[in-house]
């Protein structure tokens, strides 16, 4: 039997607290003392449930690419939408980056992590385990930039928006990719990180150089340094690394082991800066331009909102306007109360600032969505005066800010404010 005191340490990744992970039983979960961040479910120890969906999704997406998704007819006319129709639409509106972002985060990346997760768990299946840490590391890493259910989504509000308008059907494509991210959805339900980490092997631990310094908030660690070797947590794979120094690498995933994230607090503020900045464009500018019988118009972010509820679209009004415009605002002033609390070394509301950091760690892709329903509007609603859509300007400062909020989130370190209160 397994007793507690042979059970890992473990460090928080969100409050940098070392503890022992408990013996985790059936329908348990194991939280951090500290922060109630969620440390461990039960192991369940399955491979081949995830292996067989992801299969079964990779199988699907295929015809979910190749076959037309939607399609469309008004006064004779018939337009049909593959997925690729969408970034080719944008790309031909001399919306490049728009077309890129689409392209990446709804086909290339889907394929490649679907792939990836497929040769990792069959690796693991075969009993293979060289390569597997790094790769299940990018794996973990491409998931929240891995938007197929939210492209789907926004496929649903472009079909329900398209409806109102013209005759929409959905074809064998549609019906093909809501499989997929069906099946998607449910391997990833299934598959235990822990599980996966649990098997692949740590090797010894190899120093290289010299200590490169604890890198905080500040640029140096402000409460002193003996210089010894320690523990320092993985923030990929949560391994607790002792004896290790900054800059080696993990002895599991192969990621390189910093004591908080470098240049954390730095780079967050400046990603966050310009989040603000670009989300004035964001919002004023027309993000859709609808032309109906010669009638053009444009809809900013709001105005869009409002639309959908003029047609009594309730709960995609809801689900829009909760994406477009409250996530986006949520990450930017949690951020921001963050960064601030985190300066001034504050201890107050901490685990209500790390609870809000998970909320805006896990809900922020979903903001994608007005890209991907202008995406799907652009390529199918192009019947000259009858009926056009076309992307706005307001558009690509609201991806950006989309991608930066995101990516301010990834590099914000929430330990620091941790570190920040108890120094205070
Ligand atoms: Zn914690
Ligand atoms: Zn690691």
């Amino acid at each position: 039997m397994v007793t507690a005191e042979r059970q890992p340490k473990v460090a928080c990744p969100d409050c940098g607290l070392v503890q022992r992970l408990p013996v985790v039983q059936r329908r348990h979960i194991a939280e951090c003392r500290r922060c109630a961040r969620l440390l461990a479910g039960p192991a369940t120890g399955r491979i081949d449930a995830p292996l067989a969906l992801a299969v079964a999704a990779l199988l699907l997406l295929i015809p979910g690419t190749i076959e037309p998704l939607l399609s469309v007819a008004s006064h004779g006319a018939a337009r049909t939408c593959w997925l690729s129709s969408g970034i080719a639409g944008l790309w031909g509106e001399g919306f490049a980056p728009l077309a890129v972002i689409v392209g990446a985060f709804c086909l290339a990346l889907p394929y490649a992590y679907l792939a990836a997760l497929i040769a990792v768990l069959a690796g693991l299946r075969l009993g293979v385990r060289a390569y597997l840490g790094p790769a299940f590391r990018w794996i973990m890493r491409l998931r929240p930039w891995m938007m197929l259910e939210i492209f789907l989504v926004g496929c649903f509000v472009a079909y329900s928006r398209l409806r109102l308008v013209v005759g929409v059907q959905v074809l064998a494509g549609g019906w093909c990719l809501m499989a997929a991210t069906g099946a998607l959805l449910l391997a990833l339900t299934q598959l235990d990180e822990r599980t996966v980490w649990e098997v692949l092997p740590v090797r010894p631990t190899r120093h290289r150089g010299r200590d490169a310094g604890w890198r905080t908030a500040w640029g140096v660690w402000p409460y002193g340094h003996d210089g010894r070797d320690r523990a320092i947590a993985c923030t990929a794979c949560e391994l607790l690394v002792t004896g290790a120094r900054a800059s080696d690498p993990c002895p599991r995933c192969g990621a390189t082991l910093h004591d908080r994230k470098p240049y954390a607090f730095r780079v967050t503020a400046s990603l966050v800066a310009a989040g603000f900045l670009l989300y004035i464009p964001a919002n004023a500018l027309p993000v859709l331009t609808l032309v109906s019988f010669g009638h053009e118009q444009s809809n900013t972010i709001i105005t869009g909102v409002l639309e959908l509820m003029r047609n009594r679209l309730w709960p995609l009004a809801l689900i829009v306007f909760l994406a477009s415009i409250v996530v986006p605002l949520l990450k930017l002033c949690g951020l921001t109360w963050m960064l601030l609390a985190t300066f001034q070394g504050s201890s107050r509301a901490l685990i209500a600032r790390t609870r809000l950091y998970r909320i805006i760690d896990t809900i922020g892709s979903w903001s994608n969505i007005d890209v991907f329903v202008a995406a799907v509007l652009v390529a199918l609603l192009q019947f000259g005066a009858i009926a056009q859509a076309r992307a706005g300007g307001g558009l690509t400062a609201f991806a950006a800010v989309v991608i930066l909020t995101m990516t301010a989130t990834r590099t914000f370190d929430t330990r620091l404010m941790w570190d920040a209160s108890r120094g205070g």
